[in-house]
């Protein structure tokens, strides 16, 4: 394809062409391949929605990591929230993109045909506002996400216990980057030359978040934002590291993350979650990866509150989910992919979410000529 009408489309064509001639520029008489991995879900998309994988030197290839949040929430945990959407009184709250997210025992979008009260929200607010306007009724808000929409979800249990709301929790599922991207890489860190790191939750977090795992690992490791400019930047200065034998962190984001993060986003963090071991889908429980309602706020966990207990239960059989959001398999060579498995009828979370990588090579034509 030439590159001028694989870039249509693209804001910036000549901007994007000149880094694409940078990185090739860059990686001359480099002497292998680089897999770099993309954290991100949105990196995913965008990388898709703009056909960066078709353009990029053959030399770079991209591996998807675990940065959905709603792919990587284990099974269990879809069904321990459908056990809470079973019950008398309780209504669910949750964004559209866990509505059709299957456990073992199917969705939300099923148990909400079944007679079950499933509510979808914008924001943690809307879930309040909905409890305010429901007194007879006890709301359970699904807090699904990374470091991102944690602070909103602790401003709004914050805002609820100083309204004195009693009918309102939270569910929290909450992830954090970090620990998860260390978990991924203990066991064998060789299969990665380093990471195109998230924008959104480094912009909480911020990017000396990541000081730990280019130190402990020796792979660099570049904040980088969702435009295709942001990405080829990123693939840059990656590279260049590579080839100065350099791994550091480096933000190539700093127009939104920077190296300390948000303070008060943190500390709001802080003040209503604690860290806890968490289950995620493919990776298995991760020590100190999780957040959970502190016991200050205990009439505002719904895990506690409503005695939810999360199982271990197996994946749907022949999913690869696990295994693509560990970075090892991509969705091409899932035998259901395209066949019992599509954005329709979904088998696994990587098919539902609008981050999942499944969901974006079906989106996109399935294409990937380095699978
Ligand atoms: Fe799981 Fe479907 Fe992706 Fe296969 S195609 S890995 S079944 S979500």
């Amino acid at each position: 394809m030439e590159i001028k009408d694989a870039l249509s489309g693209i804001d910036d064509d000549s901007l994007v062409k000149d880094l694409l001639k940078r990185l090739k520029d860059e990686l001359q008489g480099y002497p292998s391949s680089l897999r770099f991995m993309e954290v991100c879900g949105t990196h995913t998309m965008s990388v898709f929605r703009h056909g960066l994988r078709s353009l990029l030197p053959d030399k770079i290839d991209l591996l998807a990591g675990p940065g959905c949040p709603v792919c990587v929430t284990s099974a269990g945990q879809v069904d321990a929230i459908l056990d809470l959407a079973c019950l008398n009184g309780v209504r669910v709250a949750t964004f559209g993109d866990l509505y059709r997210v299957p456990g073992s025992q199917g969705s939300l979008a099923l148990a909400s045909a079944s007679g079950g009260k499933v509510d979808i929200v914008y924001s943690p607010v809307d879930a309040l506002q909905l409890a305010k306007n429901n007194p007879s009724e006890f709301v359970v808000f699904l807090g699904v996400g990374f470091e991102t929409t944690i602070p909103g979800v602790a401003a709004t249990v914050r805002e609820a216990a100083g309204s004195k709301i009693d009918n309102f929790a939270v569910f929290s599922a909450h992830k954090t980057m970090p620990p998860a991207l260390d978990a991924l890489f203990t066991d064998d860190a060789s299969r990665i030359d380093g990471l195109l790191c998230p924008g959104h939750v480094s912009a909480i977090i911020g990017a000396c978040a990541y000081k730990p795992l280019a130190d402990k690992y020796e792979f660099p490791c570049v904040v980088a934002g969702f435009e295709p400019a942001d990405i080829l930047q990123g693939l840059i200065m990656l590279v260049r590291q590579k080839k100065r034998g350099i791994a550091s962190v480096e933000n190539a984001y700093s127009r939104v993350v920077s190296w300390q993060g948000n303070k008060s986003a943190l500390e709001m963090i802080d003040s209503v979650f604690q860290v806890c071991d968490t289950a995620w889908r493919g990776l298995g429980v991760i020590p100190a990866s999780g957040l959970a309602v502190r016991p200050e706020f205990a009439s505002y966990n719904a895990q506690k509150r409503l005695n939810v207990e999360e199982k271990m239960v197996s994946e749907p059989p022949g999913c690869l989910c696990g295994s693509i959001l560990k970075g090892e398999s991509v969705p091409a060579a899932c035998p259901l992919f395209g066949r019992t498995c599509t954005p329709v009828n979904p088998v696994g979370p990587c098919m539902v979410s609008s981050e999942g990588s499944c969901a974006a090579y079906h989106r996109y034509g399935g294409v990937d000529r380095k699978s």
